[in-house]
């Protein structure tokens, strides 16, 4: 079993910052609004995610650990409209595989905590009474401590958190209702307060992305056949100085997808120079009917029903934001 798991970790858990992506985006499954992540030594060391979701009840916590194990889908219903982030229920079974794993968790109706760690080569789980407040959290030690040919693709400490930072950078701009902290070798690195106003979103967007991206950026909200398109774009000279802010949504969760930037690419048109890319931070929503994200296990392109449709209707929305004169 372990065998067949650190495969399937090859294609999910590449590095520290992919085990902190997997285990964020469980959180937010559980309907966290409270996520605390504490790393040591770029992660190699640890990674400790803590959340205040709804927990994972005694009897399914071996459960959870296990391959293929999901309590989010249960029919092909479920699977033709994917609503939560994770899906496949590989990533816990993956990342125990090439790590020390203890999972430490309380569901609201329970009294008390309960903690299962994986061990030995059979991926035994031994489970045992904690003390932990209503949530979940998941602590991995050595990340690919006996998978040596990883472990030497890791990068510098500092190179591995960069990874983490941008990662939890791309979450706290999907969640704006979420409180996120990032702690580095026990130093408070990122703290983003929750807040969905309009000027709370823009001082998380400045924290994130920096005062000078939203100083310039346009804002645009719009929408047309149940298509919505909402965020921030640089005009051209600004995007110029920004060359690694693209960040793009499809409810709610974060894609590097082709047809999405083909359209805003299109969008900007000869304003950019050839190898530019604009900066913009945008969000795609549809019904969930109308996109497949079981495309790739690492999520980041999705196949929409309508591409025509949709890339069209990006390009309008951008190229007309774009035309405005700046004020
Ligand atoms: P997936 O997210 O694809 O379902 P995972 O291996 O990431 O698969 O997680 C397996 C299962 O463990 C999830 O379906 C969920 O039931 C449970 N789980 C994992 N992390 C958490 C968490 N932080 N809070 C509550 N439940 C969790
Ligand atoms: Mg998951």
């Amino acid at each position: 079993a372990r065998l067949a798991n650190q495969i399937a970790a090859g294609e999910v858990v590449e590095r520290p910052a992919s085990v902190v992506k997997e285990l964020v985006e469980n959180s937010l499954d559980a309907a966290a609004t409270r996520i605390e992540i504490d790393i040591d030594k770029g992660g190699t060391k640890l990674i400790r995610i803590r959340d205040n979701g709804g927990g994972i009840a005694r009897e399914e916590l071996t459960l959870a650990l296990s391959r293929h194990a999901t309590s989010k889908v249960s029919t092909l219903e479920d699977l033709e409209q994917i609503l939560s982030l994770g899906f496949r229920g590989e990533a816990l079974a993956s990342i125990s595989s090439v790590s020390r794993l203890v999972l430490t968790s309380r569901p609201a109706e329970q009294a008390e905590a309960w903690q299962a760690m994986t061990e030995g080569r059979d991926m035994e789980v031994k489970i045992q009474p904690a003390s932990h407040p209503v949530g979940t959290t998941v602590e991995v030690s050595d990340l690919f401590f006996n998978t040596p040919a990883r472990r030497k693709f890791l990068r510098t400490e500092k190179t591995e958190f960069g990874h983490i930072d941008e990662v939890i950078r791309r979450i706290a701009l999907s969640r704006f209702d979420l409180n996120l902290s990032l702690r580095h070798n026990g130093k408070p690195v990122r703290q983003y307060r929750a807040g969905t106003l309009p000027s709370q979103q823009d001082k998380r967007l400045a924290a994130v992305c920096g005062p000078a991206f939203i100083a310039s950026a346009l804002r645009l909200d719009s929408e047309h056949h149940g298509l919505r398109l909402w965020g921030w774009l640089a005009p051209p000279e600004a995007a110029r100085a920004q060359p690694d802010l693209q960040y793009t949504y499809v409810n709610g969760r974060m894609m590097r997808d082709k047809l999405l930037n083909h359209a805003v690419r299109q969008a900007y048109g000869d304003r950019l120079p050839a190898d530019g890319h604009g900066a913009f931070v945008l969000y795609l929503e549809l019904d969930a009917r109308e996109v497949d994200v079981n495309v790739h296990p690492a999520k980041h392109e999705v196949r929409f029903h309508q591409a025509r449709l949709v890339h069209d209707f990006i390009y309008q929305v951008l190229a007309q934001a774009l035309e405005q004169p700046l004020a």
